[in-house]
């Protein structure tokens, strides 16, 4: 996409988010009240404990325990680095980029406490190259941070000190992969860490590394202006799916929604709604009124999902315990857009979605996001370096008809077993989820891949 007005009136603007506590030119007022107002670490840190505030990178950790570990890490140099990582790759993910040409100060200023947090000097901002507005961006507002006092040798006249840089990432979707992004910020090939040692203890320059997201840092200005009250207070406890779940599904988040949806864009909305709330209320519904064929609730990296998904592809014991007796089957627009629900009932959710409506083609989109990952892998592992070519072969064999009806049963077989050797020994994320979209094609879509070798 291009920024143009077009696209400008399909993303809720500047001063709609909740997320922004500035109505004016931001004045870094949380900063401001850490030095002057005698704040501690301590109070940071429980301010985002109360809150909940999760990682929005796609793991989903709590976030102050990450800042703690960095904070209690000792560097050999007692040098540390805060990262914010920007290079914001995934198909039908962007809400970084948005959050970053419409309020870059709230990223800078959530990493600029992070630094007095944990005892960092230095930032850097790995913003994707193909986002050139957002780079010019955060280095004009860095700029202007600094020109306020709010980074630099004495930040507002306090002894604590920051600097922050933009890197541009070199490109390429791997290169947003944590510890391939430290590589690459050491002028090195970016490939995948092995690990442990983590980047908590052992990042940049092989010193205590905190490295988060963009939405992440975004948050803590509006999680600190009140210790974290309101944050906490926000998020739907009460869907069917959500209710007995076992999580406490606090906040607020962004999502980028796509594909066949009347609207579609970035929308900030209280973490648990449902899919169906999230298409119906915020993104004017279906486009034409059409139904769902397919949806990608973690981009492509969770696979597909079918429009009612059969309860024993689930958690279905946890299910089984919560739903009336008989249901064997959950709309996917019930499904809650919270992470500790997805992880509590077994699907994977991201902050990229993408509904496919009636008449699309999904064993298309599979095998589509299929060279994807083939596409991108680094190919220092062999199971994903190969198994990915294998499994872009076997979906581009289906596509095109070659797979008969009697051998859909050993190519599902072989997809499955193919899956789980490149989920448990792939090095990087990248590997392990680069099956999913067949595998969850053949799964879920079992009357569709019949059709497609009845083709043949
Ligand atoms: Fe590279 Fe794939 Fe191995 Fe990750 S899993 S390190 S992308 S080859």
């Amino acid at each position: 996409f291009r920024y143009d007005s077009d696209w400008d009136t399909l993303t809720q603007k500047r001063g709609q988010w909740d997320m922004d506590i500035y109505d004016k030119e931001p004045t870094y007022d949380i900063i401001r009240a850490y030095v002057n107002d005698g704040g501690t670490p301590k109070g940071v840190l429980a301010a985002l404990e109360h809150a909940g505030l999760l990682g929005m990178g796609g793991a989903g950790g709590r976030a102050y325990l990450k800042w703690s570990d960095v904070r209690e890490a000792e560097g050999s140099e007692a040098k540390k680095y805060i990262v914010c990582n920007a290079d914001e790759s995934e198909p039908g993910t962007f809400k970084d980029r948005e959050i970053l040409l419409l309020t870059p100060h709230l990223t800078i200023e959530g990493m600029i406490l992070a630094g007095m947090v944990v005892g960092a000097r230095e930032g850097y901002l790995y913003i994707r190259h193909e986002y050139p507005e957002q780079i010019e961006k955060c280095r004009k507002e860095i700029e202007r941070a600094k020109s306020i006092g709010a980074l630099g040798r004495s930040i507002f006249g306090s002894r604590y000190q920051m600097e922050l840089e933009v890197f541009p990432s070199p490109g390429g979707y791997i290169c947003g992969e944590q510890t391939a992004l430290i590589e690459a910020m050491e002028d090195k090939r970016a490939e995948p860490r092995n690990r442990p040692p983590e980047l908590m203890t052992n990042g940049l320059h092989d010193q205590p590394t905190l490295l988060s997201n963009v939405e992440t840092f975004a948050w803590v200005p509006a999680i600190l202006k009140d210790r974290g009250d309101w944050f906490a207070s926000q998020g739907r406890r009460d869907t069917v799916l959500a209710k007995g779940s076992g999580t406490d599904m606090k906040g607020k988040r962004l999502f980028s929604i796509s594909g066949d949806v009347r609207l579609p864009g970035v929308y900030e909305v209280p973490t648990g709604i449902t899919l169906g709330e999230l298409i119906d209320d915020h993104c004017g519904g279906m486009r034409d009124g059409i139904g769902i064929a397919a949806v990608a609730l973690s981009g492509p990296s969770g696979g597909l999902l079918p429009p009612k998904i059969p309860i024993e592809y689930l958690n279905e014991r946890n299910l089984k315990e919560r739903l009336p007796a008989g249901v064997r089957e959950i709309d996917v627009r019930d499904l809650p857009l919270d992470i500790q629900v997805s992880r509590a009932i077994g699907y994977m959710l991201g902050a990229g979605i993408v509904v496919y409506g009636e008449g699309c083609d999904v064993l298309a989109e599979a095998v589509a996001n299929s060279r994807f990952y083939r596409n991108e892998s680094c190919g220092k592992c062999v199971p994903c370096r190969i198994g990915s070519q294998k499994i872009t072969e076997m979906g581009e064999r289906m596509l095109a008809g070659k797979v008969s009806i009697g051998e859909l049963p050993v190519l599902s077989d072989l997809t499955m077993e193919l899956s789980g050797v490149m989920q448990a020994t792939s090095i990087c994320g990248l590997g392990q989820v680069a099956s999913n979209p067949l595998q969850s094609f053949l799964r879920f879509f079992p009357e569709l891949a019949r059709r497609a070798c009845d083709r043949s």
